[in-house]
């Protein structure tokens, strides 16, 4: 794991796509449904198949939702076992950024690129820049930027050809590693997460535990230990969990055990799939508020979670600061603009609170419909007519 680009590794609402062996198809009933199908299923606006046998690209663009505004998203690089499986992961994907920035609140869409290959044997100059000559041939309609598998580097290539990429090194005018921009979102969500359970969003004298003392956990012990917050650590690697507990005065605890230490907010700052049916019935927190992606290991857990009472924010609205950051650099970036927009998810996820009590739902579900309602708003606005250039 590394904590640059968007940080959007395996963001967003994945739960309708079922996992099947190593791929993901999308199937209704039995039924494999055709390429068509498929982007009509969640209503994809454009798959682009991009191939240069000189340059080795086999490369898939997926464009989910541009109402909003032009489809950013990640470029992974994968050893994909089919054309297929590539295909799903590029939909999938592309679909969880839609939500994503919806939920953040950007004027922006959602899109990926999937590269088949190796990113360790597959990487060539020829190969990024001609994914990038692809990418400014779309003109706009799909920004790319740094995932599993790509470097800052690798976008530095394809930006030789194309205006429409981020996440570029701070050395070129960049916004480089997100990490703290994640972990101050982060923390604006747990003070209102911390509002709604005990009416003050004060950090000082609550518990966090946080698991994953990487890039974004660090800085958010950081945030924690300023606020006179008690502080939780576990990580794999040692030295990680000796410098939290020196600089922010942390209690260590094993990896295995994180789950079981009674405090007020757990936060999952290391893996996906961490919240499921071993570890659900350990928790001894009220909330749930961390920056790794796909918690959830289905989304069934998400109900068990309500069903217990443990309020627990979806980590594709609390983790929305990697996005806001590499966003924020398409303007020229500025990194207290970029702070200052991620505050602001203090405020979404107060909002995912207030629709989950409204409809009587599941956070999880609270936060897509939260998406969608903004996506349908703006929809509906973009209706009136006004005179611009390009508009009829
Ligand atoms: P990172 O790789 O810097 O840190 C992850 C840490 O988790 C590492 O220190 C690793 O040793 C530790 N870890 C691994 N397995 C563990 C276990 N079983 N128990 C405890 N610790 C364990 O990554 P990061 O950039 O800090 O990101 C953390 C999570 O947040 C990831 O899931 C990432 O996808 C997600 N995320 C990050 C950003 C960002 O800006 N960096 C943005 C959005 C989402």
């Amino acid at each position: 794991m590394r904590g640059q680009g968007t940080g959007d590794r395996e963001e967003g609402p994945n739960n309708l796509y079922l996992k099947n062996g190593n791929s993901y198809a999308i199937e209704i009933g039995v039924k494999k449904l055709g390429i068509f199908e498929r982007l009509e299923a969640y209503d994809h606006e454009q798959l682009i198949l991009c191939s240069n046998r000189q340059a080795g690209l086999r490369a898939v663009i997926a464009i989910h939702d541009t109402t909003l505004g032009p489809a950013l998203g990640g470029c992974r690089m994968w050893t994909y076992e089919s054309d297929e499986e590539a295909i799903e992961d590029a939909l999938r994907l592309a679909r969880g950024m839609t939500y994503k920035a919806a939920a953040a609140g950007l004027n922006l869409g959602g899109g990926k690129t999937v590269i088949i290959g190796d990113p360790k044997k597959d990487k060539s100059e020829a190969l990024f820049r001609t994914l990038g000559i692809y990418i400014e041939a779309l003109n706009g309609r799909y920004i790319t930027a740094e995932d599993v598998g790509t470097t800052v580097e690798d976008m530095e290539v394809i930006r030789l050809e194309t205006r429409y990429v981020t996440g570029i090194s701070t050395t070129r005018g960049g916004s480089g590693d997100p990490s703290l921009v994640t972990a101050y979102g982060v923390y604006r969500g747990m003070k209102a997460c911390l509002e709604e359970v005990f009416g003050d969003g004060s950090i000082e004298g609550h518990t966090v535990s946080i698991q994953g003392a990487g890039h974004v956990g660090y800085h958010l012990a950081e945030f924690i230990f300023k606020e006179k917050g008690k502080i939780f650590v576990s990580d794999i690697d040692d030295k990680k969990v000796g410098k939290v507990v020196n600089q922010f005065g942390a209690i260590p605890v094993n990896p295995d055990e994180i789950y079981e230490v009674p405090c007020d907010i757990f936060s999952p700052c290391a893996l996906g799939g961490i919240l499921n049916e071993d570890t659900i019935p350990s928790l001894r927190c009220k909330i749930v508020a961390g920056s790794a992606n796909n918690q959830l290991l289905e989304e069934r857990h998400g109900i068990v979670l309500h069903k217990r009472g443990v309020l627990y924010i979806p980590d594709y609205v609390i983790n929305s600061g990697g996005l806001i950051n590499v966003a924020d650099e398409l303007e020229g970036y500025n990194r207290s603009r970029a702070l200052k927009t991620a505050s602001k998810i203090h405020d979404s996820v107060a909002r995912v609170i207030a629709i989950s009590k409204r409809d009587r739902i599941p956070t999880h579900v609270a936060a897509d419909r939260m998406a969608e309602e903004r996506i349908r708003m703006i929809k509906e606005i973009k209706k009136i007519y006004h005179s611009h250039p390009g508009h009829p």
